[in-house]
C-alpha cells in the first residue's frame, strides 16, 4: 500500500494545533471525561484525522494499479517528481482546521455554543445552500481561477500534471484554499446561522466532501460515465474524473 510521509518540515506545522490539543487536555481534566459532548476543539483534532485518512486511502486506492489500470482516466501513473511536487497537500486541511479553531472558539460566532447530534433541519438548509449556493458558486470560481492572471498567478499550480491523484485536490495556493473554503462552508454556515447546526452535519457535510473530491481527483472512473449519460442529475452531486 503507498503510504503518505509527513516530512519533517511540514510536520512543523502540525504543532500550530498546540492550543488546540491544550484546550482540549484542559476541558477532558474539568470534566474528567472526553468531553465529545461539549468540545468542538476535539471534534476538530477527530475531524482532521478522519480527512486525512480519506485522502490516504484514495491516494492509496489509485495507486492500486492492479485493481485499477482498466478504468483510468488518463493512462500515465503520477512520477515521483510529481509525488514531491504535491507533498504539501495537507496545507488545505491545516488551514481549514485552525480556522474553523477560531471560529468555534471566538464570541463573533456564538452559534457554534450548542453542540446538539441531530437536527433535520440544519441538514435540509444544508442540501438546499450546497445546490443552490455552493455548486454555483464553485463553478464560477474555478471559471474566474482560468483567466489570465488569476491562472498564471495561482490556479496554474493545481494543473502541474496531467493526471492527478487524490492529494492533488489539497496541492492549491493560500487564495484558492480560502474561495474552497467559503464556498464549501457555506451549507455549514447557514445551518448554523439559522440555529439549525449539529455535529453529524459539520462531520457528514465535511466528510462526504472529502470524499468525493478525492475520489474525483483518483483518477479511477469509479463510476461509469454511462451512468452519468443516463442520470445526468447525478453530475450536480457527484464530482467525477472524467
Ligand atoms: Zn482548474
Amino acid at each position: 500500500m503507498a503510504l503518505v510521509v509527513v516530512p519533517p518540515g511540514q510536520m512543523l506545522l502540525y504543532l500550530l494545533y498546540g492550543p488546540v490539543v491544550g484546550k482540549v487536555v484542559q476541558e477532558w481534566r474539568e470534566q474528567g471525561r472526553l468531553p465529545l459532548g461539549s468540545s468542538w476543539c476535539l471534534h476538530l483534532i477527530l475531524l482532521l484525522a478522519l480527512r486525512s485518512l480519506t485522502y490516504q486511502l484514495w491516494f492509496s486506492y489509485g495507486n492500486m494499479l492492479f485493481f485499477t489500470r482498466r478504468r483510468r482516466v488518463v493512462d500515465d501513473g503520477v512520477d515521483f517528481r510529481q509525488i514531491d511536487t504535491e507533498w504539501d497537500w495537507d496545507n488545505m486541511v491545516i488551514m481549514q482546521t485552525l480556522i474553523a479553531a477560531v471560529l468555534v472558539t471566538s464570541r463573533v460566532f456564538p452559534a457554534t455554543s450548542d453542540l446538539s447530534a441531530w437536527d433535520l433541519r440544519g441538514w435540509t438548509i444544508a442540501v438546499v445552500l450546497h445546490v443552490a449556493v455552493s455548486e454555483p458558486a464553485f463553478y464560477w470560481a474555478h471559471r474566474a481561477l482560468h483567466l489570465g492572471p488569476l491562472f498564471s498567478r495561482y490556479h496554474s499550480l493545481h494543473h502541474s500534471f496531467q493526471a492527478t491523484q487524490a492529494l492533488t485536490a489539497g496541492f492549491v495556493t493560500p487564495l484558492e484554499s480560502l474561495i474552497l473554503t467559503l464556498v464549501a462552508w457555506a451549507p455549514l454556515a447557514g445551518a448554523f446561522m439559522a440555529g439549525h447546526g449539529s455535529v453529524s452535519l459539520v462531520y457528514g457535510h465535511i466528510l462526504l466532501f472529502d470524499y468525493l473530491r478525492s475520489m474525483g481527483y483518483s483518477n479511477v472512473e469509479v463510476i461509469s460515465h454511462k451512468t452519468f449519460q443516463d442520470f445526468p442529475f447525478l453530475r450536480y452531486l457527484i464530482y467525477t474524473p472524467s
